[in-house]
């Protein structure tokens, strides 16, 4: 209502906001940026893993009684060793990722964005390249980058279809960077080898959604940020904006409108 003075949301994205409402009406929004990047890091890495290395169908298979003798073959995935990792925004979840990876033996770094960002590229030795670029040379593509309108849709038939059959696409900042049908095409046609998904459209995913047939897809309830730590210095960080908001004081972290 017209009432509104401030906002305090409980996240570092912003996509959900309508900023140029706000602006208008001079409401001012306190965000909770850094306290959640180790954390969203961390699960980035975790979803990674879980879906190169088949984690879930392989524990499924312990489950069915599909384990039975030993087969060379049977429930490879792809490693991280000596493998090139492109990362689709090197903000501070991007930067954290590269930095847990880093020690898994990833011989390369590629990262794209609005620009080269040299000061965050160089304890990786990341090359910025454009994006087809960094889909068509990628083993692992990880997309740690905000919603905009610059990014809405950005992975789509084209970028899948520019990936390597053997490489595996994870996505933690927002599902509609993502076009889901075509992710969907290029997972069950075998254009790219497995995805790991901690965000889609629409959320939460209906159960009878097409990418919850395939074995090849790990998708999770947007838990990137979801450690009791984590959840509650946020939540205090949130809180604290809000009273800051409200008594006309600097917040501890306020959206630049
Ligand atoms: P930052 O602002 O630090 O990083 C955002 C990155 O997005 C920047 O590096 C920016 O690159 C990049 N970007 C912007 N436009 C483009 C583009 N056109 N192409 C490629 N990259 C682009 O934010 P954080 O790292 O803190 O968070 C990133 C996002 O992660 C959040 O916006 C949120 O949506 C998501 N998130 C998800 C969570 C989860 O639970 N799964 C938890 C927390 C965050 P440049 O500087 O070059 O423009």
């Amino acid at each position: 209502g017209p009432d509104l003075k401030v906002i305090s949301t409980l996240s570092v994205g912003f996509d959900h906001l309508a900023l140029d409402e706000i602006k208008k009406r001079g409401i001012r929004v306190g965000y909770t940026p850094d306290v959640l990047t180790d954390a969203t890091a961390e699960l980035s890495v975790a979803l990674l893993l879980s879906a190169c290395r088949r984690l879930p169908e392989a524990a499924e298979q312990v489950k069915s009684g599909g384990w039975t003798t030993w087969k060379p073959l049977w429930m490879c995935g792809y490693g991280l060793s000596d493998s090139t990792v492109g990362i689709i925004g090197l903000g501070r979840i991007g930067q954290a990722v590269a930095r847990r990876l880093k020690p898994f033996g990833v011989r390369k770094f590629l990262y794209t964005g609005s620009g080269p960002k040299p000061e965050s590229a160089a304890e990786f030795g990341a090359e910025f390249v454009p994006l087809m670029r960094l889909a068509e040379e990628s083993d692992f593509v990880v997309v740690t980058c905000a919603l905009t309108p610059a990014t809405q849709g950005m992975c789509n038939k084209d970028f899948f279809g520019r990936m390597k059959k053997t490489s595996v696409f994870v996505n933690t900042s927002r599902g509609s960077v993502v076009n889901q049908e075509d992710l969907y095409n290029a997972l069950a046609n075998g254009q790219i080898a497995a995805a790991g998904l901690d965000v889609t459209t629409p959320e939460p995913l209906p159960t009878d959604h097409p990418l919850l047939s395939l074995k090849n897809c790990v998708i999770l309830p947007h838990i990137g940020s979801a450690t009791y730590a984590t959840r509650s210095t946020m939540a205090v960080l949130a809180a604290n904006n809000l009273l800051a908001g409200l008594r006309g004081e600097p917040m501890p972290h306020e959206l630049k409108l």
